[in-house]
């Protein structure tokens, strides 16, 4: 048996929860024939149960020992797939078919609100995301205006997903177990986002740069893009911050620059 010591480098804290594992997987609720991605198997805890469900899996870690780990117990074939890749820099759309994809995983907590925003350009070829995260920024990720928690992440997946706070998890569910406490959260890709934005790259401008100095009104943050008098025009007051505007005031700044500009 090849030995492994994980790597705090690539965020390894590995689940042995029997109970928590067997939530995880409830809560996905894999179906025969459907198309599931997990994304950093490590040593299986999620896969092996995954595999029994005769699905569709594909796998994606980056660990040379962890692949080899798992090509020494699982057999390949053409339900099962294991990518030894980098899931940042990984083209989803090469898993593309005409099955919407469901991404599933316990992720590295180091790269996790990157790789969310990545997976935001695929967003209409998933079915479903189920993660675990750290529990703070599941909170990030749900959180409503004038909150301490809401930002840039919240703005940006709630305009693309229906998000819900599953469950927490303690770090004694895992090996190490990690500092901080995790929690279970589910995303689904709205079929037509809850607001209408005439162009995405300027509306993730819009949202980027109102957020880069929190502290700043937007007559500051948004100097460049908006000036007050346009801000005033839309209804609204330019001396407020980012943090209290709700998600359909985000749009329309965004659509007034894209008209605009
Ligand atoms: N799924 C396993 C479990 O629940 O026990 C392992 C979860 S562990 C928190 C995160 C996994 O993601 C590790 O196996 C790690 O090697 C892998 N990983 C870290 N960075 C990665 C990356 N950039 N691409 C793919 N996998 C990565």
């Amino acid at each position: 048996m090849i030995s492994h010591t994980p790597r705090k480098r690539l965020g390894q804290h590995f689940l042995h929860d029997q109970e928590i594992i067997q939530r995880i997987i409830a809560a996905i609720a894999p179906q025969p024939d459907q198309h599931l991605v997990e994304i950093g198997p490590g040593k299986g805890a999620l896969t092996f149960p995954l595999l029994q469900q005769r699905c569709q899996l594909e796998v994606i870690e980056l660990d040379t020992t962890l692949v080899q780990l798992l090509k020494q117990q699982t057999v390949s074939s053409e339900h099962f797939h294991i990518h030894h890749a980098d899931v940042l820099k990984f083209d989803f759309n090469s898993l593309i078919t005409t099955q919407p994809l469901r991404i599933c995983g316990n992720l590295p907590y180091n790269i996790s609100t990157v790789l969310l925003f990545h997976l935001l350009d695929y967003a209409n070829a998933i079915q479903d995301m189920t993660f675990m995260l750290q529990k703070e920024v599941v909170e990030r990720m749900v959180a409503a205006p004038s909150t301490a928690e809401y930002g840039r992440l919240s703005v940006m997946l709630q305009y693309r997903y229906q998000i819900e706070f599953l469950f927490a998890v303690a770090p004694r569910s895992f090996y190490p177990p990690p500092q901080v406490d995790s929690a279970v959260v589910r995303l689904v890709p709205y079929k037509s986002p809850p607001v209408t934005v005439i162009n995405q790259p300027h509306f993730s401008q819009i949202v980027t740069q109102a957020f880069s100095q929190r502290r700043k009104t937007l007559r500051n943050s948004l100097k460049g893009l908006l000036d007050t008098q346009e801000i005033q025009a839309l209804g609204i007051d330019p001396h407020r911050r980012a943090e209290t505007l709700q998600l359909l005031e985000f749009a329309q700044l965004a659509n007034h620059f894209t008209v605009n500009k």
